[in-house]
């Protein structure tokens, strides 16, 4: 079966879909993005993240290519036409085609392009038994809360990661304190017990699962503090994990050469693991969003 992309408004086959040059995602990677996860042939937490988008497109005075209501029609209809159970879908915003001009087009006309496809959602056991990262110098711009599509640090730091036989990179502020991965939120678990994640701002990347499992937390009383966490705090950590819509939820076993938690998943990320996917597979039926989480996704404002 061939896969199927929306490209502006048609669905076209995958290895034909293309943009024009003068796309202003590819001249000057003026837009946004986002990438949910699909079970059971339904977006998981789509509310949430067309919220983001949203937030991202606003911060960027992009308009909507289209309104909201439509956009889910749009993602079922790609969820279908390429048969996902489990998968991913990716949608992309950019402020469209228009001559070479720093400044924005006149008229305004956002380019949308939606594809999907299959992967093994939660993560296959070798990646569930747990990864390594290295840490880098975070290089990014200040605004991280938006998900633009310029993600040249982001791409560079996983490439270093790979190269190093690890399967992420953190990054690292100037004061020593993590911020987040290149493309995942970071945690830790302290010999205490308490679960420890930045608190959102303009340095970190709102991740939708790191909503999720800061609320599988407080259902379970485990207690936690959104603060930042310097790099040697997490080398002595007893347990660390990252979080992602794609990785879901994967135990960090090795932070540079310092070994986590005698290399082995802790108690604490296990625990989260299994109440997030608890929570994701009852959350399919969910309607309304709660009132804090939507509170939580609009405060990334610069600090
Ligand atoms: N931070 C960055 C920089 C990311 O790219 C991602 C993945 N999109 C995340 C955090 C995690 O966000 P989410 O849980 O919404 O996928």
């Amino acid at each position: 079966m061939s896969r199927i992309a929306y490209v502006n408004g048609r669905y076209i086959p995958h290895h034909q879909a293309s943009v024009h040059i003068e796309d202003r995602g590819y001249q000057f990677a003026d837009g946004v993005y986002e990438v949910m996860a699909v079970m059971d042939g339904e977006p998981i937490d789509e509310d949430l993240h067309l919220n983001r988008l949203e937030r991202s497109l606003s911060e960027l005075r992009i308009e909507s290519a289209m309104a909201r209501a439509s956009l889910r029609v749009v993602l079922r209809e790609i969820i279908r036409r390429n048969r996902i159970r489990d998968g991913i879908l990716y949608l992309q915003m950019t402020r469209g085609v228009a001559r070479r001009d720093h400044a924005f087009p006149t008229p305004r006309q956002t380019a949308l392009v939606i594809t999907a496809r299959p992967a093994t959602l939660p993560p296959p056991d070798a990646l569930r038994a747990g990864i390594h990262v290295i840490t880098l110098p975070d290089l990014r711009w200040k605004r991280c809360d938006i998900k633009a599509i310029a993600l040249l640090p982001n791409v560079l730091a996983k490439q270093q990661a790979r190269e190093a036989g690890a399967y992420e990179a953190w990054f690292v502020d100037a004061s020593g304190h993590v911020t987040e991965g290149s493309a995942a939120n970071a945690w830790i678990v302290t010999r205490e017990g308490i679960l420890v994640t930045r608190p959102v701002s303009s340095k970190i990347l709102g991740g939708i699962t790191r909503l999720g499992v800061l609320k599988a937390a407080a259902e379970e009383g485990i207690p936690v503090e959104e603060r930042p966490f310097h790099l040697d705090e997490a080398k002595t950590a007893a347990e660390a994990f990252l979080t992602s819509t794609t990785a879901f939820l994967l135990p960090v076993l090795k932070i540079d050469d310092k070994v986590i938690g005698g290399g082995k998943p802790g108690k604490v990320t296990e625990r989260l693991f299994q109440l997030y996917l608890a929570e994701i597979k009852t959350n399919k039926k969910r309607k309304r969003i709660p009132h804090e989480e939507k509170a939580a996704l609009s405060t990334g404002n610069p600090v």
